[in-house]
Parts: C-alpha cells; sequence; structure tokens
C-alpha cells in the first residue's frame, strides 16, 4: 500500500510489508496499538521473547510521525545529563545515551534496509551567548565517555556549508537513517518473528475483560489480550480516558529540494552529519535520498495544505544556504509530533497489564526504538526495569484550547528567538 503522505521518504522507501486489516475475533498474548517505533520495535523484542503480539494500526506501520520525520537519530532527552542524573538517577541518563546505539544495534542485527549513516549530529547555535550552553552539554556527555567535540564558528562553516553559525557541538553517537524503510523493516523483522502486524485497522475501544484486555476495532473485529500496549504519540485519539489531554499534538513540517548539483553537494554537509539549531523553535536540515537537501521546522497547528504554510522554513533555508535559493522544491510535507508540559516522554501503567508511552516531543527516532525495546523487555520479564518513570495520566487543564495557548507560546519564542538573533 502506498503511504498516505507525498513525502521524500514516501517516494524513495523501501516497499511496505504485508499488513491486512484485522478481521473477526482474536486473541494474543500482548496486543499493540500504533505501528511507529515505540509499537514496532516493542513487537519485536516481544516477538522475539516469544509473546503472542499483534499490533493494529489505523493505517499502516509508519503512517504517524515515524515514517514522517527528519530522520535524524540523535541520543540523550531534552535535559542534560547532570540534571537527569539528579531527576531520575543514573540508569535514566545511560539508557538516554545510549538511544542511538541501540537503533543502530537493531538496525545492524536485523539486516533493516534504511540507509543508516553514524556520521554525527551538530547541534548549531546562531548566537555566540548560547555557546556556553552547549559546551557544558557536551561537556557532561564528554565526561560519561561520549565521542563529542565543540565546533566553532569557521569548522561550522567547513561542515554544514553555511556561515550563519556562531558555533556548535558534535556528537558523534547520532546519525541518519530513512525512516520509512526503517519502520517498514522494523514491521518486517517483528512479523519474521512472529508478531502479527494489521494495517487499516482502527482500535475505537480498549476495555477491561477477565482475560485481560479487548480491543474493538471500528470495523468491527476485536482482539483480546492479557496485555495492552498503546503507542499513539501525536496521534493519540479517544481511546482511553484523558490519555488525549496529556500531549500537545503539533505539526512539524519538512521541505526536500530537487537534487543538489555536484558542486553544492561537495558543499553543504559534506561529510553527512545531520543538524538542528539550538533556538527554542528549532529548526533541522540533513541531506536525504538523491542528495537533497531536506530543511524542517515547526508548523502551524493546523494541517497545512499550500505551499505558503511553508513559508518558514523555506526563508530558513535560504538564510542558513543563500546558495539554494534558486534551486526548486519537490517535495513538502507534515507529521504530528507529542509535545509534554516537561518536555519529556512519559511511560503510565494504569493498570499492571497496560502500557502506554507517549510524548517524544519531536526527539524520538531512537528514543522510541530504545523505549520501545525497553518496554517489550520489561513485558517479558518484570525485574527488567523500565528506564524513565512511571508516571500518571495527568491531563493538561483546558487541553481542548491548545491550538491558541501553543500558537501564543510559539509566536512568543519566535519573537525571543528572533530578538536574540
Ligand atoms: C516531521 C517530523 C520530523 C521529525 N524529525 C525527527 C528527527 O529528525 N529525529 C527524531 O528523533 N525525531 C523526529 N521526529 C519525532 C519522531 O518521528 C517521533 O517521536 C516518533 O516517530 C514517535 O514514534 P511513535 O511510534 O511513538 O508514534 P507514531 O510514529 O506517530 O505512531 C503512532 C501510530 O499510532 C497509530 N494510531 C493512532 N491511534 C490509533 C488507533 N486508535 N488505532 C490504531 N492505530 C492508531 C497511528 O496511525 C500511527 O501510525 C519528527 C517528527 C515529525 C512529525
Amino acid at each position: 500500500m502506498p503511504h498516505p503522505v507525498p513525502s521524500l521518504w514516501a517516494a524513495t522507501a523501501v516497499p511496505a510489508p504485508e499488513t491486512p486489516p484485522l478481521r473477526g475475533a482474536n486473541r494474543a498474548d500482548v496486543a499493540i496499538i500504533g505501528a511507529g517505533f515505540t509499537g514496532l520495535s516493542a513487537a519485536l523484542k516481544l516477538a522475539e521473547g516469544g509473546a503472542e503480539v499483534t499490533v493494529v494500526d489505523s493505517h499502516a506501520p509508519g503512517f504517524g510521525a515515524s515514517g514522517r520525520n527528519g530522520g535524524q537519530v540523535i541520543p540523550g532527552l531534552k535535559y542534560d545529563p547532570d540534571t537527569l542524573d539528579r531527576l531520575y538517577g543514573e540508569a535514566t541518563t545511560d539508557f538516554a545515551g545510549r538511544t542511538a546505539e541501540t537503533t543502530f544495534g537493531l538496525i545492524e542485527k536485523h539486516a533493516i534496509a534504511c540507509e543508516p549513516m553514524r556520521k554525527g549530529w551538530i547541534q548549531a547555535s546562531l548566537k555566540t551567548s548560547h555557546l556556553p550552553t552547549l559546551e557544558g552539554r557536551m561537556r557532561q556527555w564528554q565526561a560519561r565517555g561520549a565521542p563529542v567535540e565543540m565546533l566553532d564558528a569557521a569548522q561550522m562553516a567547513a561542515r554544514t556549508g553555511s556561515q550563519s553559525f556562531a558555533g556548535g557541538w558534535l556528537d558523534g553517537r547520532a546519525g541518519s537513517l530513512h525512516p520509512l524503510s526503517y519502520a517498514r523493516g522494523l514491521a518486517q523483522a517483528a512479523i519474521a518473528a512472529g508478531a502479527k502486524i494489521y494495517g487499516d485497522s482502527e482500535a475505537s475501544a480498549l476495555k477491561r475483560s477477565p482475560e485481560g484486555w479487548t480491543i474493538s476495532l471500528a470495523s468491527g473485529a476485536s482482539l483480546e489480550a492479557r496485555e495492552a500496549i498503546v503507542a499513539t504519540n501525536g496521534y493519540t485519539g479517544p481511546l482511553w480516558p484523558k490519555l488525549k489531554a496529556t500531549v500537545i499534538p503539533a505539526n512539524s513540517i519538512q521541505v526536500a529540494t530537487v537534487p543538489l548539483p555536484e558542486a553544492l553537494l561537495a558543499e553543504i554537509l559534506p561529510e553527512r552529519m545531520v543538524v538542528s539549531d539550538s533556538r527554542r523553535i528549532t529548526n533541522y536540515f540533513r541531506i536525504g535520498p538523491g542528495g537533497r537537501l531536506m530543511m524542517g521546522g515547526r508548523g502551524s497547528f493546523s494541517e497545512p495544505e499550500a505551499p505558503a504554510d511553508y513559508r518558514r522554513i523555506i526563508a530558513a533555508m535560504h538564510r542558513f544556504f543563500p546558495q539554494t535559493r534558486e534551486l526548486a522544491l519537490d517535495y513538502f510535507w507534515a507529521g504530528r509530533v507529542a509535545m509534554t508540559r516537561d518536555h519529556l516522554p512519559h511511560i503510565h501503567q494504569p493498570f499492571e497489564n497496560l502500557t502506554m508511552a507517549l510524548g517524544y516531543n519531536g526527539r524520538g527516532v531512537a528514543l522510541a526504538s530504545a523505549l520501545g525495546q525497553a518496554i517489550g523487555a520489561h513485558l517479558l520479564d518484570r525485574t527488567s526495569p523500565l528506564p524513565l518513570k512511571l508516571t500518571e495520566i495527568d491531563p493538561m487543564p483546558v487541553h481542548g484550547l491548545h491550538p491558541i495557548y501553543a500558537s501564543a507560546m510559539i509566536s512568543y519564542y519566535r519573537l525571543r528567538d528572533a530578538l536574540e538573533s
């Protein structure tokens, strides 16, 4: 089935595995709702451990953010390591530092064809005043043995091909992949390990049953399971009371140019690192399939439709890379990230046999892959610890108004970013 979003990824991904709709009455040890990185990685771990796993998705593996993102594989959480140690303990920091390694390890173990490259991620700063913060972050990871370094303005110009940056730090643990091919490859690996994955299978209700859980599908099919995992992130609907109100679904948007001419390919990101900037409202960029420059950033809260809805990131691309001003753009697309109040992902277990993980705040390629593995390991063997503390489902007040207050916050952050530039 073609991916419904006409992105650069959809145009260049490996074929999708067969995931027919679920029909009739079914049962499994573990039912997983959502076939993104979280659900698929958990399914793979559980199936490898001998559990009977069934995954359902409203559309297909990689339909959500997992098949649309920037493909930047970045370790860490939004908080710096010393803060993570203090708030959550060293095991959480260690987990966060290893998420990229876990992701590349999964790709290697299952020979997933998704163009993995481990060339590093640069967090770039437009302003010298941000550099001490970046240096502090770099030093904290360096103290924990990570291959990281600071880059000055000249090094940034050489590594990125842009004169815009005052400096940055390079994280050698990070890299890139083709996200839709990776999602499909994870699905294929899970199927090969014995998991069943069904597309066009929207879960419309999740209810307790004597056996564990009954999932009713919009189509009338049903699934009984001892354990259930909800992995719906920015696409979370009304399946479980108040879960949707724990996250703000925000659009992240991307564009990709026509293939760059040879001279620009040698000049822009010549070592194929991936980059995001350190402002509050971030832009991120990389070279994608076919040698195209991809630029991403925060969109509006309504789904972008016209090319004009992408004007901010196009302007950012032209600011960072004036040499691309004359290049046409071939692809425009968007997907939903799930923002949380504390900028951290959350795991909830309202019942011992019901696990929910969501809220990656736009940084979930490595994190969701690693968290899915950890959740799978935990459900196979309860002595295997979860890397994050469980939290209560804590809905945001007046969540229904989120497009209004979140848009206001974004405008405020953009203004502060602009005033600082
Ligand atoms: C444009 C964009 C760029 C990004 N760039 C990066 C990046 O470069 N690096 C990075 O680390 N992170 C990035 N992210 C974030 C990252 O993609 C996500 O954090 C990650 O993919 C989340 O995975 P997930 O499995 O939790 O959710 P998703 O991939 O969103 O999957 C959720 C799935 O749940 C399904 N679903 C929802 N409700 C139901 C239901 N009732 N029944 C059945 N199925 C249901 C949906 O169809 C969907 O497939 C980006 C995100 C976007 C949108």
